[in-house]
């Protein structure tokens, strides 16, 4: 009896973590990596739990955004990812001591800390342009360790993501933009 309980509570913590990633408008692939449900399964989830609803989600095909250069690619995006980074350091989903980080795949728990990293960012940036998907990819990124890397600025002790293929290495975003040397509606605009 225990183990039907337990696998019938492993079953709907699936179903809530796919229904919350349907409301992040997270892409199907992206749900069938954390929950292991089947394309069909979360169509269905989708149909029934979003479709009609009166503020429409929706539902993202094609795959993953996998580029990782409009994640910096002006002082504002480099600020933003440097938020939610912390956020996923802070949740342990990555690691800087003992990289990348626990595994994520159908891993259920951490797909919902993931959600509660999104969350969280969404209160701390308002208006912010990372969207579920972008903040997956550069959680993806952040872990395989080859092209994003986490900054640390001794003046201002904000912490930034950088593009480490791009040198020299950009300037801490947040003192351009105390310094004015960014025009902020500038970049605000160019995303
Ligand atoms: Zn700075």
């Amino acid at each position: 009896m225990r183990a039907t309980d337990d696998r019938y509570r492993g079953e709907q913590a699936r179903f809530d973590l796919a229904i919350r990633m349907i409301g992040h408008e997270a892409r199907t692939g992206t749900i069938r990596f954390f929950t292991g449900l089947n394309d069909d399964r979360i169509r269905k989830l989708y149909a029934r739990y979003f479709k009609y609803n009166d503020a429409p989600v929706r539902r993202q095909r094609g795959r993953s955004p996998t580029r990782v250069s409009p994640l910096v690619r002006t002082p504002q995006r480099a600020l933003e990812s440097g938020v939610f980074v912390n956020l996923l350091l802070a949740n342990g989903l990555l690691s800087l001591e003992a990289p990348p980080g626990p595994p994520l795949k159908l891993n259920v728990d951490l797909g919902h800390r993931l959600c509660e990293c999104f969350d969280t960012f969404v209160l701390l940036v308002p208006r912010a342009s990372l969207s579920f998907e972008w903040s997956f990819n550069l959680l993806a990124s952040m872990r395989r360790g080859d092209e994003l890397g986490i900054a640390h600025c001794e003046v201002c002790s904000i912490c930034y993501v950088f593009d480490m293929l791009s040198l020299p290495r950009a300037a801490c975003p947040a003192c351009l933009l105390f310094e004015g040397r960014v025009d902020v509606e500038l970049a605000l605009t160019a995303s």
